[in-house]
């Protein structure tokens, strides 16, 4: 363990260095589902709500002021992390929100019938069924780019159906069950040379310091705060000026007007037509308290080190006889999934629960992938930068006892 690691896991993370569940030893290993907040975190929204809480522009009164300043405070961190100007810097209530406000935006304002939308087999579903709803809406047509056999989007395939003029791209920075990287570059070039926006879902991509996520080339891209040591309920959209002025709101409701004329009242202009009512100002609290955490742990040196630790599993869970690790992507970030048969992922995952290891089986809201690879789920592994080698050892040596386990009662059965 590095001296930096030991550090924050001790400190910052109690429920990491207390490794347990109601007495019993775990390692949480299911960061991509959502990740630990730490201590910086806890007490931003303590402070909130102990000291600052009030509604923000409402109010002209200090408390109110100052509560407005707090808001605009982490609208500006979220654009430094990102690159990219506060002014485009939507807070909605996480990734999934931010693609259907995108999607309901894009439907009221820009689809058709007849015109084309593109997602990917790699897709969580939430950036595939706000896509296909906008798509049934309007009567524009929704189709998978394939990906192929080793966990990577089919480039060709793109490109093929980039020919057809698509309306715009729905894709992935990072497959929350492959772990494969996309080439975002390439995918944000190729799609604007065909005249398609693109909106990336960066969910899983924030912690990996991608360069093609500082000042993004796509139009749109959105993620939430607890995948990246914030709070739950509490997400970012991001939106290329141009596309701030062009899609209308798609929430009506207080702080979103600009003037009230029947039938035809006029909206606020900027990020605000996209906020009607009260935000979460507690978790936008938390989001930067946790994004000034990541800077100074160091964003570098946390992807430097998660990219090793997976590494290091994916070495680990190669040697073990039987367990198939799903796709090969060139670049790999965040997590590796995987089947353990013939034990179904289910129970893979109850018996590693049984050892101590807290992490995911099914489909992880990627059905359209699970169904390109014919498996009806997989078993996902998913360290941060808390968690250490010697886990993943121990997480390996649990694996290996489950995997020789099943062989012994599946020949049993046959034999
Ligand atoms: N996209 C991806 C790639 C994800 O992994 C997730 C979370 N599992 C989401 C979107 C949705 O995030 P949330 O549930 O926080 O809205």
């Amino acid at each position: 363990m590095d001296d930096w690691q030991n550090v924050i896991r001790k400190r910052d993370f109690p429920m990491i260095a207390r490794g347990n569940c109601r007495g019993k030893s775990t390692v949480y290993l299911d960061n991509a589902a959502t990740t630990q907040c730490p201590r910086p975190v806890l007490w931003a929204m303590e402070d909130y709500w102990s000291l600052r809480h009030a509604n923000v522009h409402r109010g002209v009164y200090c408390l109110s002021a100052r509560a407005t300043e707090a808001l605009e405070e982490t609208r500006q961190l979220t654009a430094d992390f990102l690159r990219v100007s506060r002014d485009e810097i939507v807070f909605t209530s996480g990734a999934t929100d931010s693609a259907n406000m995108l999607a309901e935006a894009f439907a009221l304002g820009e689809l058709k019938r007849g015109d084309l939308v593109l997602a990917t087999e790699m897709e969580h579903n939430s950036n595939l069924l706000p896509w296909l709803e906008a798509c049934r809406r309007t009567g524009a047509v929704l189709e998978l780019v394939k990906i192929r056999e080793d966990g990577e989007l089919d480039m060709e395939d793109l490109y093929r159906r980039l020919e057809k003029k698509p309306r715009l791209l729905a894709v992935t920075a990072v497959s929350n069950v492959l772990g494969t990287v996309n080439p975002l570059s390439q995918i944000v070039s190729s799609a604007h040379s065909a005249g398609a926006a693109v909106a990336v879902d960066a969910a899983q991509a924030m912690r990996c310091d991608l360069p093609e996520l500082k000042s993004p080339d796509c139009d749109f891209l959105f993620f939430s705060g607890h995948k990246l040591m914030g709070p739950t309920g509490i997400g970012v959209l991001y939106a290329k000026a141009e596309w701030i002025d062009r899609l209308p709101p798609v929430r009506y409701g207080g702080g979103m007007l600009r003037e009230l004329r029947i039938p035809e009242p006029e909206y606020e202009s900027g990020v605000g037509k996209f906020e009607a009512g009260t935000l979460n100002l507690s978790g936008i609290a938390g989001l930067g308290a946790a994004l000034e955490y990541l800077q100074v742990v160091g964003r570098r040196r946390i992807a430097a080190y998660e990219r090793e630790l997976l590494r290091h599993a994916e070495e680990r869970l190669s040697s073990i006889d039987g367990l198939r690790i799903l796709g090969a992507p060139k670049r790999r970030s965040g997590v590796l999934s995987f089947l353990l048969p013939p034990l179904q992922a289910y129970d893979a995952a109850v018996l590693l629960d049984k050892k101590g290891f807290a992490l995911r089986s099914g489909r992880h809201c990627a059905d359209a992938l699970h169904a390109r690879l014919g498996i009806s789920g997989s078993v996902r592994l998913s360290p941060a930068f808390y968690n250490t080698g010697e886990e993943l050892d121990r997480f390996g040596d649990a694996l290996e006892q489950i995997a020789a386990l099943s062989r012994t009662v599946g020949a049993g059965k046959h034999g």
